[in-house]
């Protein structure tokens, strides 16, 4: 079946009890037995939850696997897939990723004596150079958050098979509508579901997807061990969201395109990086990985820190919010938000500067979207 019947269909039968056409919020800690051990395949909602095993089923078919496991963030997910190493481990980890993920890495786990370097994943011969023989995995994301870089998926694959790693991919900027990172070779996805996939900034959720039946076991295994999953109603929530994530994708994307054709041309901004550009370093390569260059716009003022600050105080249609992948649409700060939790310097060896701002283009009326920047840089004084 086509992306979008499975979005609709897939892990959501109707209610086996009750008919019922919608999968119910089984708001229910805990499911009663007929005899010792005899139950319905339900025991205790830490463990599973039918409304949680559908939204599982769901994301799993939309990534072309066969197992995914929901967690109650994205970051909870994130720590999900580094449960699978042990001290001792090392992981190579692109130095372009979201900033909560960035924190995890760099103060968490070495507490727990995991090793790890920072490599520039868009250059594959510095992925290539950072392996090391107890190298467990290799982490990624494409396209990168803030400054939408692409990094090869089955590049870095062929680099992890070789080295006898995993090859993790954080698919939330892209969704599994635009990119599939398991058809380049890829063995663990995980996904913020709170962005494009639930797609209503109401909920926050995560999923780790697998095809190996092992490793599903494990994750649940340390899910269970770790009590980091999603509650019922939030996985109802996410469920109800990603039944149109194909339709929103459409309009995030075509609102996007236009808006950043625009942005190029506006005196007020010195850059824009948008992947759809025929002259963006990644668009060969997101062309052949994607099936569409997304609804994320990065920018560069010229009027540096003054100026963002003028810009993002001055949308009205655009929230000045953290988050992104909603349907309506955000305007975000990296250096103080999503990115605050980099060093300075880190910050701006990405490219990330005083001067940057990040878009979430929703899917409100596009003409509405452009009015809207349109007043808010006259209100930059320049
Ligand atoms: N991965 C990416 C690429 C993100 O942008 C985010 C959040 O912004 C996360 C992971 C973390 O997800 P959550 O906020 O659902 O914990």
């Amino acid at each position: 079946m086509k992306f979008e019947t499975r979005a609709i269909h897939a892990g959501q039968k109707p209610d086996r009890a009750t008919g019922a056409t919608i999968v119910p919020v089984y708001q229910t800690s805990t499911f009663t037995q007929e005899a010792v051990g005899e139950h319905l395949g339900y025991e205790y909602s830490r463990c599973s939850n039918p409304t949680r095993t559908a939204l599982e089923e769901c994301l799993a078919s939309l990534e072309g696997a066969r197992f995914g496991v929901a967690y109650a963030s994205g970051m909870a997910a994130i720590a999900g897939a580094m449960q699978l190493i042990d001290g001792g481990d090392y992981i190579v980890v692109a130095d372009d990723l979201y900033g909560g993920t960035y924190r995890q890495f760099s103060k968490i786990l070495p507490r727990f004596g995991v090793n790890f370097s920072f490599v520039d994943a868009t250059d594959l011969d510095a992925v290539s150079s950072a392996v090391r023989p107890e190298t467990k995995l290799i982490w990624i994301e494409s396209p990168t958050n803030p400054m939408l870089r692409l990094v090869d998926i089955a590049g870095c694959a062929e680099i992890a098979k070789k080295a006898g790693a995993r090859l993790v991919v954080d698919n939330t900027f892209a969704t599994p509508f635009l990119q599939n990172p398991m058809e380049l070779g890829a063995t663990i996805i995980v996904h913020s579901t709170t962005k494009y996939i639930g797609g209503h900034s109401d909920v926050i959720g995560g999923v780790v997807i697998v095809e190996d039946e092992e490793l599903d076991q494990t994750l649940r295994f340390t899910q269970n061990a770790t009590g980091g999953v999603p509650g019922p109603w939030d996985a109802w929530l996410t469920l109800r969201g990603v039944k149109t994530l194909a339709v929103r994708m459409r309009q995030h994307q075509e609102s996007a395109a236009a808006l950043a054709e625009f942005l190029r041309e506006h005196p007020k901004v010195s850059k824009v990086h948008y992947p759809g550009f025929a002259d963006h370093p990644g668009h060969e390569l997101a062309a052949r990985q994607m099936r569409g260059f997304g609804g994320m716009i990065t920018l560069e003022l010229e009027g540096g820190e003054s100026a963002a600050h003028e810009f993002c105080k001055s949308t009205e249609v655009f929230a000045l919010a953290e988050s992104l992948g909603g349907i309506e649409s955000l305007i975000g700060y990296p250096w103080v938000m999503s990115h605050g939790a980099f060093p300075a310097e880190e910050k701006r060896s990405k490219g990330i500067t005083e001067g940057t701002v990040r878009l979430s283009v929703g899917i409100e009326h596009a003409d509405d979207l452009q009015g809207d920047l349109v007043q808010a840089l006259e209100k930059i004084s320049s």
